[in-house]
């Protein structure tokens, strides 16, 4: 099965089981389980190739999903597989992060099927910008605010912005995740990275794990992984592992996450990391440790190696990493998962706060934003256990519950 199916399959069985146990009428079922919008757009660039100029045109995709709790939400991603499918699921889940976290924003997600390694800085300045007029007449400050995600950095933020402004004048708040000289916010860029590590700290001292003895491994380097790497870290764990897309990279005794950033600043990868052994990134999932993170892309975690996995806590910093199926046979070994909605949820929960600064023209300091971050989530965390412990379910199950009862209240108040 492709991954788009496997995505919306996922999502489905959650929501489903969700809805089962929250007795869901069948017509707001319906209407929970159905996009407000989906828009597909063609993007030409002109790239440049063996010389000579190519006129290519790239799929480009905005799925709002839902926004009765206000403006749309999410990230803008780009990679060769994305497709409708996959974008529709993503903004499906963005709907349950933004309530579970409890912020006034509903949920989207877009994507353009491309390569970005394939692509120089002129080609994706021009990508960037093109998908942005494109889109100019379905986002907005108080429509639908996109961020970074797969593919995507401040940089295409910035480029973002510059096109949006010059027609609408110059509006920080009608993207998130922007470089701090353009009304990013302080701690923005670290804050996905930094809200896993501090779940997976809270989840694994309920667990009794002592950090210097609990082994770590975590799939994907990119902005989340390497920051919560560096969280990690910095609470005493020992990542014995890592990766990126080209593999793994792996060391028993530890490896120096200072030491693999000053050798990816250098070469653009982990490969070759010196006092490591290399490791493919299906072998790494499957290394003997305490906490596995899952930080790349969607259903690396299938039937095919769920009962090879030998972690006693997954922390989800991936979205949609773990399929229903694996999900089931890892909770069946008594496996914790920090699902996807509350582990990475710290992302969406900074852009908030970067939000709220630009509408009020009033930038925080980096220690008020992220101690802001660490009391909400707290917060959100033990809400969720709170009820995952009243119902005898998992903490996806009660993130889910929460989530969905939020938007179903929200959609009954508007009657939509
Ligand atoms: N792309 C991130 C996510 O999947 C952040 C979205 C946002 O900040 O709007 O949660």
């Amino acid at each position: 099965m492709d991954k788009k199916c496997i995505c919306q399959e996922t999502q489905r069985h959650f929501l489903n089981r969700a809805f089962e146990r929250l007795k869901l009428k069948e017509t707001q079922r319906e209407l929970l389980l159905s996009s407000f919008r989906e828009t597909r757009i063609t993007v030409p660039v002109t790239l440049r190739h063996n010389g000579e100029d190519v006129l290519h045109t790239f799929q480009g995709y905005r799925v709002q999903y839902n926004h009765a709790r206000g403006p749309f939400k999410g990230g803008l991603r780009f990679h060769p597989d994305v497709n409708l499918g996959e974008i529709r699921a993503l903004a499906q889940l963005m709907t349950w992060k933004t309530a579970l976290v409890d912020i006034p924003f509903g949920g989207a997600k877009g994507g353009v099927a491309v390569d970005p390694q394939q692509l120089n800085d002129m080609e994706r300045e021009a990508l960037s910008r093109r998908f942005c007029q494109k889109m100019a007449p379905i986002i907005g400050v108080h429509d639908d605010i996109p961020a970074p995600d797969i593919g995507t950095n401040p940089q295409v933020m910035a480029w973002m912005l510059d096109e949006y402004s010059k027609t609408h004048g110059f509006r920080t708040a009608i993207v998130t995740g922007k470089p701090v000289e353009l009304g990013g916010s302080a701690g923005r860029l670290e804050a996905t990275g930094y809200g896993v590590a501090h779940l997976a700290h809270k989840v694994a001292e309920e667990m009794s794990l002592i950090p210097a003895q609990s082994r770590v491994v975590i799939q994907g380097f990119g902005n989340v992984g390497s920051h919560a790497a560096i969280g990690l870290a910095s609470k005493g764990y020992k990542i014995i592992a890592l990766s990126d897309v080209n593999g793994g990279v792996m060391n028993e005794t530890g490896i120096s996450i200072d030491h693999a950033l000053a050798h990816v600043a250098e070469s653009g990868t982990l490969t070759g990391l010196s006092g490591t052994a290399p490791v493919s990134n299906i072998d790494l999932l499957e290394l003997p440790c305490e906490i596995l993170v899952p930080a790349a892309l969607e259903a690396t975690i299938t039937c095919d190696n769920a009962d090879a996995i030998q972690a006693g806590l997954v922390v989800e910093a991936a979205n949609m990493p773990i399929t229903h199926q694996a999900d089931e046979r890892l909770q069946q070994r008594g496996i914790v998962i920090v699902p996807d909605l509350l582990a990475n949820v710290g992302g969406v929960l900074a852009s908030y706060y970067e939000w709220v600064q630009n509408l009020q023209q009033f930038p925080w300091d980096r220690e008020t934003v992220l101690s802001r971050l660490e009391s909400r989530l707290c917060h959100t965390y033990d809400a969720v256990t709170i009820l995952a412990n009243e119902r005898q379910i998992d903490l996806r199950g009660a993130a889910y519950e929460l989530a969905i009862r939020r938007v179903d209240h929200a959609v009954r108040l508007r009657g939509f």
